[in-house]
């Protein structure tokens, strides 16, 4: 059988491709997943609509390919992680819409528990930060807003499950109720140590262990698809989150080994194998996704606007008409002229967290033009980037031999670039940025022996191209102070 099929379900979209005995992608088919806004910081789904997504998704990479099913040898699912679904065992309905994982109607309740006593040791068994981010207040608001639900979930009518374990239940038609470490440790009910559910954490949300699915490897045979979904069984043998697995789909499959996705925010995650990290910057520890049944840990820290600045540019300001058009604009300048934005729209994150600060452009003399606050933009992604980077180091206590990058703004040659640049360390870009899918697959080839060992699945990563720092040390220590001075600029409001 020559194929894999990975699914990959996003916030946006559901995705689904088809790979070779190579690790090469033959076809990718997208669905839209539609959100709705009930009420300002709330964002939901429906569940049934993101099953039909992913279903149509995946019968049509088959078809423009001409692959029948059975001729894939497994699945792999990799998900949007921490969004929270909870159905009705018997009939296989939700009983609420999907909870996603930008929604912040939990906010209140868990800044309150973020002030209590409770919050330290949270941090010390999950290696997250207390957040509404995670699924456990979201598995809470929807038992405390449905009727009977507590009850029901008690008596083990109820099951609960991230999109990973919900796209499973509906391919194995309700039979299997099962989920990864890299999802599960985002619940914020697992505990990262053991890698299985901590009973004094389902006490404190006030979630019945009868809901929780099976925690399995990430690589591993979970169940099967019915034939009715595609003409015949196919075998689904890994689950990753989408982080881990893009993790993954960098073949960073050991310690040391990082990966940088510059979307609309970035996401890096540093590798450190058996060592469950530690973090003393409000960074998260967070389970990789292994390719057996060792426990893998990865620490992860995230820049709230990186490619977000550049839209920001686009469309707020309307200084560039595309993204694209960022990089000949900042090229066509030798620098900023001293110009710095800050783009702290939200606030900052590591290793800063102050939300109370704001954006700032700061610099302007009457030389500043457009390219300069354009390329001033582009630059910032990879300041932040390179502060992120430091604070992993520093909790990992190494440093980076390489960054791997992927995501949108990564086809950018100027920043890549830059970021060697100011990180002093190679960027490295694949010829294959569908690394979530990738890695998906990846897992999934592995369990079967479609792919024969992690050393093969390595060798099918290949680089595109590899950016190597070429900046002084004394010019890049005297923009990093630039920039030093311009993020303390932005956080007047704290009076830090
Ligand atoms: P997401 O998955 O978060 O939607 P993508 O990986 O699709 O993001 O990347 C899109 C983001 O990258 C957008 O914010 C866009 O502004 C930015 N982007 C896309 N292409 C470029 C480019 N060539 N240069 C700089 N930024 C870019």
């Amino acid at each position: 059988m020559p194929y894999i099929l990975a699914l990959d379900e996003g916030t946006t979209s559901a995705r689904a491709a088809l790979y070779d005995a190579e690790g090469r992608r033959l076809a990718m088919e997208s669905e839209p997943i539609h959100a709705a806004y009930p009420q300002p910081g709330w964002v939901e789904q429906d569940p049934e609509q993101i099953w039909e997504a992913q279903l149509a998704a995946a019968r049509r990479v088959l078809e423009v390919s001409g692959v029948a099913a059975s001729e894939v040898a497994a699945i792999g699912i990799t998900n949007q992680r921490e969004t929270t679904i909870v159905w009705e065992r018997s009939s296989g309905r939700a009983v609420a819409p999907a909870i996603v994982w930008q929604c912040r109607r939990t906010a209140d309740y868990c800044a309150e528990l973020a002030a209590s006593a409770r919050a330290a040791e949270i941090t010390e068994r999950t290696g997250l930060v207390v957040d509404a981010y995670f699924s456990a207040s979201k598995i809470r608001w929807i038992l405390e807003h449905t009727p009977d639900a507590r009850a029901r979930a008690e008596a083990g009518e109820l099951a609960f499950g991230n999109v990973d374990t919900w796209l499973v239940w509906k391919l194995t038609g309700g039979r299997v109720h099962v989920t990864d470490p890299s999802n599960a440790s985002r619940t914020m009910l697992m505990n990262l140590a053991s890698g299985d559910w901590d009973e004094t954490l389902l006490e404190w949300f006030g979630v019945p262990r009868a809901m929780l699915p099976r925690i399995m490897p990430s690589s591993a045979v979970v169940g099967v698809a019915e034939a009715g979904w595609f003409g015949a069984e196919i075998p689904i043998s890994g689950i990753a989150g989408d982080q881990q697995a893009a993790l993954a789909g960098q073949a960073c499959f050991r310690a040391g080994l990082s990966k940088n996705t510059y979307g609309t925010g970035c996401f890096a995650l540093l590798h450190t194998g058996d060592v469950r990290p530690v973090s003393s910057n409000r960074l998260l520890a967070t389970r990789a996704a292994s390719t057996d049944a060792r426990a893998q840990f990865a620490i992860e820290g995230s820049v709230f606007i990186a490619g977000a600045a550049i839209q920001w540019l686009r469309d707020q300001l309307g200084l560039i008409a595309t993204a694209a058009e960022s990089e000949a604009l900042a090229q066509s300048v030798p620098d900023t002229a001293g110009v710095y934005l800050v783009p702290a729209f939200v606030g900052l994150g590591a290793p800063h967290w102050d939300s109370t600060a704001r954006g700032i452009l700061t610099g302007l003399t009457r030389a500043a033009g457009r390219a300069h606050i354009v390329r001033a933009a582009l630059e910032s992604i990879a300041y932040q980037t390179r502060d992120l980077i430091a604070a992993m180091e520093a909790d990992a206590g190494r440093a980076l031999s390489e960054l791997r990058v992927d995501g949108g703004a990564a086809a950018n040659d100027f920043l890549m670039q830059f970021q060697a640049d100011i990180l002093d360390r190679p960027i490295v870009r694949p010829a294959d940025t569908e690394t979530t899918a990738l890695g998906a697959a990846f897992l999934a080839g592995l369990a079967v022996g479609f792919f024969k060992s992690v050393e093969q699945v390595e060798s099918f990563w290949r680089v595109d191209r590899v950016f190597e720092p070429r900046m002084t040390a004394s010019h890049r220590e005297q923009l990093l102070a630039g920039w030093r001075e311009a993020v303390a600029r932005c956080r007047w409001r704290a009076g830090n």
